[in-house]
């Protein structure tokens, strides 16, 4: 600073705290709707000032635990409004929120309450069999409270149980948010750890007030107080991508859709609840649009549709637009990111976009984000252009990013300088759009050459006959590696390897079109709805491809 003396800004230090979200809600957005699909059936509605006070109810019934700041507690929950006053009332009175994703194998389950010293589990009606089996084996957990009414607690064996609608009734709603550092954790969730054991991201409340700031923005979800949002993506999945947040902040309407996540349910709430905006993982898309193409039903008031986790389909981005008029936004991002890092939106002078123009844009991930610095590198840590053409690790950074992970003491993933390795491999062209060609573990080598596993799956979908496709590098003895296409059929349709491959002619590089296809009835994906790429290598390890004798 050339030797002189910084100066300290005279503004107010007020700190960034997560209940400034649910006390700003209340009081700019008071009378705006919450609507719930509930787990117990009915659809549940009320407003932003109910929440507010039932959080606050709820802080006061956890101080009655014994719940105190820094304890963490679980939820095995549903997208519901009672998910998001435990989001408040846990982060809000200075305690860590953690959401459990309940598909995850319940040893992995159970490895990780113990692992994050949970004192206390809230579970929806559908997660009490799955607690009942694993009781033994939590060591902290000292209360139980099952998310429902009297009227529908269910007999259980488990230990010290609560209902949660009693143990806030018997509480006032007289409480104020504390005051702390923003730094303070605020919540926690576990990658799913498709490799190793689940690694814990502890997010803080200043990185996800940052996040919800930067989420709402015009070239990230683009959310306002006139919109209605349907989180699908999972609270339980990276805080449903932050909405719960970034929802309060700008005070728009909130349609949860509980436990119903099928087309025909999903159909109903956006159609009846005038939803203007979604987010969620390709493989429910699908199902939303077979379903609407089957019924011939509409969606008629949703604009905007963020579509991330996997890579998304091109024709999934045209059947959105063409059928049903709503735009397509491609995201990426991670756990460790608090997720999001990139968003695809068109820039100034992209205006005269041909349908097909923006359907070819939109396959790429999309521009960073503010606040996720990013960067791909070379095997030696050096810097790759940014032409759209160098391929290499995609590295970022920022204020939402982890800096490591909970109660480890070191991390593969993080390097000296405050980067963090996504694991993922990527294009950044001049314009800044990203393109994520595969992760590191999935890139198909052949003859020291890298075919992207995600471009052919994303061709293969673009087939009419076609349901799902998985592509893996299997052994071959001369290119080392050749990719093998999985296929799962459409319902009745009558299609062979021939037309398979014969569709790839002309949309890669010879070289890159499958050696062999293999039609199967489903392909296995993990707790985040993502292909289970280890156990299909597993499966196909032996595969002989028809390629393997010629040379
Ligand atoms: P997990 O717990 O399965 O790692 P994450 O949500 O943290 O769940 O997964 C992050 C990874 O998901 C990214 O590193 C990337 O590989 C993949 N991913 C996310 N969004 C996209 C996308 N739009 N396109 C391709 N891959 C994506």
């Amino acid at each position: 600073m050339g030797g002189g003396v910084a100066m300290e800004g005279l503004m107010m230090g007020t700190q960034l705290l997560i209940s400034s979200l649910i006390r700003n809600a209340d009081r700019n957005h008071g009378t705006t709707e919450i609507v719930t699909r509930t787990v117990e059936g009915p659809l549940h509605r009320y407003t932003y000032r109910d929440a507010h006070r039932r959080s606050r109810q709820l802080a006061n019934a956890l101080g009655s635990l014994g719940i105190k700041p820094g304890d963490r507690c679980a939820t095995l929950a549903w997208n519901t409004y009672r998910h998001f006053e435990i989001y408040y009332a846990v982060s809000g009175m200075g305690a860590v929120c953690h959401t459990v994703n309940p598909r995850l194998f319940a040893p992995q389950i159970s490895f990780i309450l113990n692992h994050a010293s949970d004192r206390c589990i809230f579970a929806d009606l559908t997660f009490v069999p799955l607690l009942e089996e694993m009781a033994d084996e939590l060591e902290h957990v000292e209360a139980i409270v099952i998310m429902t009414d009297d009227k529908h607690m269910p007999r259980t064996s488990l230990p010290n149980v609560h209902c949660y609608e009693s143990l806030i009734n018997g509480h006032s709603d007289d409480y104020d948010w504390p005051e702390f550092d923003e730094n303070t954790a605020s919540s926690l969730c576990y990658t799913s750890g498709t490799t190793g054991d689940p690694k814990g991201v502890l997010y803080s409340h200043r990185s996800s007030l940052i996040h919800a700031f930067r989420s709402g923005l015009p070239d990230c979800f683009n959310l306002s107080a006139r919109d209605a949002v349907l989180p699908v993506v999972p609270m339980f999945h990276v805080n449903a991508w932050g909405l719960p947040y970034v929802s309060a902040m700008v005070g728009c309407k909130i349609v949860f859709p509980g436990p119903a996540m099928d087309g025909a349910s999903l159909q109903e709430l956006i159609e009846n609840e005038k939803v203007t905006f979604s987010a969620g993982v390709p493989t429910i898309w699908l199902s939303l649009l077979q379903y609407l193409e089957e019924s011939g039903k509409n969606i008629q008031t949703l604009k905007r549709v963020v579509i991330g986790g996997s890579a998304t389909p091109r024709s999934m981005t045209a059947r959105f637009a063409e059928k049903h008029g709503a735009e397509v936004l491609h995201a990426w991002g991670m756990t460790e990111m608090s997720p999001i890092g990139t968003v695809n939106h068109p820039k100034y002078g992209m205006e005269d976009e041909t349908p097909d123009q923006i359907y070819d844009r939109q396959i790429k991930q999309g521009r960073e984000v503010f606040g996720a610095e990013m960067k791909i590198v070379d095997d030696d840590d050096r810097t790759l252009p940014n032409d759209g053409k160098a391929f290499g690790t995609l590295k970022v950074r920022g204020p939402s990013v982890c800096r490591a992970y909970y109660k480890e003491q070191r991390s593969d993933a993080h390097d000296e300088n405050g980067w963090f390795a996504t694991g993922d491999v990527a294009t950044i062209d001049p314009d800044g759009y990203m393109h994520v060609t595969d992760r590191s573990k999935d890139v198909i080598k052949s003859g020291g050459e890298w075919i992207s596993s995600i471009e052919l799956e994303n061709i293969a979908v673009g087939h009419p006959d076609v349901a799902e496709a998985a592509s893996i590098g299997v052994h071959h003895p001369k290119w080392d590696e050749r990719p093998l296409l999985l296929v799962v059929p459409r319902n009745g349709c009558d299609l062979t390897r021939e037309d398979m491959l014969e569709y790839f002619n002309g949309k890669v590089a010879k070289w890159w079109i499958p050696d062999d296809v293999v039609f199967v009835e489903e392909l296995p994906h993990t707790a985040t709805g993502k292909l289970l790429k280890i156990k299909l290598r597993e499966d196909f390890r032996d595969h002989v491809l028809p390629t393997a004798h010629q040379s």
